[in-house]
């Protein structure tokens, strides 16, 4: 048997954040059953294409899953149990303040962890990013979550418009009352999002991104303080709460995707279902292959493992790939050794102090 993650993506949102750029669409009720079958055909799909598979972590996504009526993931997730030998140490659902209903049911499926979208705890800079919520009902839904669940995690994101040194530190010391894991993003602006617009036509003020960078240190020290360890660029929890299941993608296991716009790794294939024509199309005419080459699967290697603070182990990559990392990438490797330290004789990392400078050093390796 191997192991492998199991990613489902909720497309459905009861609006559009202003940052946004996960597929997701309004949720259309009558669209609902329709869409649990075709999630379950491809949980079907995949089941029959790679029998030898068992489910490692689930994590269900999106999209705001907790606004679907729990009858829906309960169907789903019965297949997949139905379908695969499921091993799940972890099982998450992603929620947002005030879509909460379900989360105490979510037990009865094996769900152990869950997933809060908080972002900043001021009010101020929510309506700034065109959050549905405010302090008090993600104050709530912290209290409610921590009545059923151990393993709560929440995400912030740092360089919103009208957010600051304070309310960064605020916010955390905050939720580190009711969470063992926080993921702290830098904001990203995409194209096609509000926020896109805003920078374009000058119409808010972000962050300068120098103050930014003195924020994330700030923010990191005050988590370490509060007991949490950094495990990835963006990703801190307390001791034996690190998310199995974003590990597992830093690691470059395999796992399943399914629903729209998710992306499975299995061997040496990327398997890519598209979001276009989503909801009309049958899954051979919307599911892409991608074959990888080996030195296309050792770059990625580098980049997701230096990502992490566990660094990429040496060893088991010259195992891998059949040549050291020096052999395999020397130019890459000479340009960048001054940014890499080695560690427990194995490992290689960033340099804390060059750490937030990862992206730079990766377009060597592309
Ligand atoms: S709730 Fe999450 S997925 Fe939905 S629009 Fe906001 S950020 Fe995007």
């Amino acid at each position: 048997m191997t192991d492998r993650g199991l990613y489902i993506h909720i497309p459905f949102c009861s609006g559009k954040c202003y940052y946004c750029d996960f597929f997701s669409v309004a949720l259309d009720t009558e669209k609902l059953d329709f869409f649990t079958k075709k999630i379950i055909k491809e949980i079907e799909y995949f089941s029959n294409q790679y029998p030898d598979t068992r489910i490692s972590s689930i994590y269900i996504g999106g999209g705001t899953p907790s606004i679907v009526p729990y009858l829906y993931i309960e169907r789903i997730v019965k297949r997949i149990s139905d379908l695969f030998l499921v091993n799940s140490e972890e099982f998450t659902i992603e929620v947002n303040p005030g879509e909460i209903e379900w989360v105490k049911e979510y037990s009865n499926l094996g769900v152990n962890r869950i997933s809060l979208g908080v972002q900043s705890l001021n009010n101020n800079v929510l309506l700034k990013c065109g959050r549905r919520h405010n302090r008090d009902s993600i104050i709530y839904a912290l209290q409610e979550i921590s009545k059923y669940y151990d393993n709560v995690s929440c995400d912030l994101i740092l360089g919103l418009p009208g957010q600051n040194e304070n309310i960064v530190m605020n916010d955390i010391n905050e939720v580190s009352n009711y969470v063992k894991h926080i993921s702290l993003y830098f904001l990203k602006i995409g194209e096609g999002t509000k926020f896109y617009d805003f920078l374009k036509n000058k119409t808010i003020d972000f962050p300068e991104d120098d103050n930014l960078v003195e924020i994330y240190y700030l923010a990191k020290n005050k988590m370490l303080e509060l007991g949490y360890i950094r495990y990835e660029v963006s990703n801190f929890a307390k001791e034996n709460f690190q998310s199995k299941h974003n590990t597992l993608y830093w690691s470059r296991k395999e796992y399943i995707g399914v629903g729209p716009s998710a992306c499975s790794l299995i061997g040496n294939k990327r398997l890519q279902i598209s979001k276009l024509n989503y909801f009309n199309d049958k899954i051979t005419e919307y599911l892409t292959e991608e074959v990888l080459t080996l030195e296309e699967m050792a770059k990625e290697t580098v980049i997701l493992s230096l990502r992490t603070d566990y660094g990429l182990d040496l060893n088991r990559f010259e195992k891998t790939y059949g040549k050291s990392i020096f052999q395999m990438f020397p130019e890459a490797m000479e340009k960048n050794l001054k940014f890499f330290e080695f560690f427990n004789r194995n490992f290689l990392k960033i340099r804390e102090e060059y750490f937030l400078s990862q992206n730079i050093i990766f377009e060597d390796f592309l």
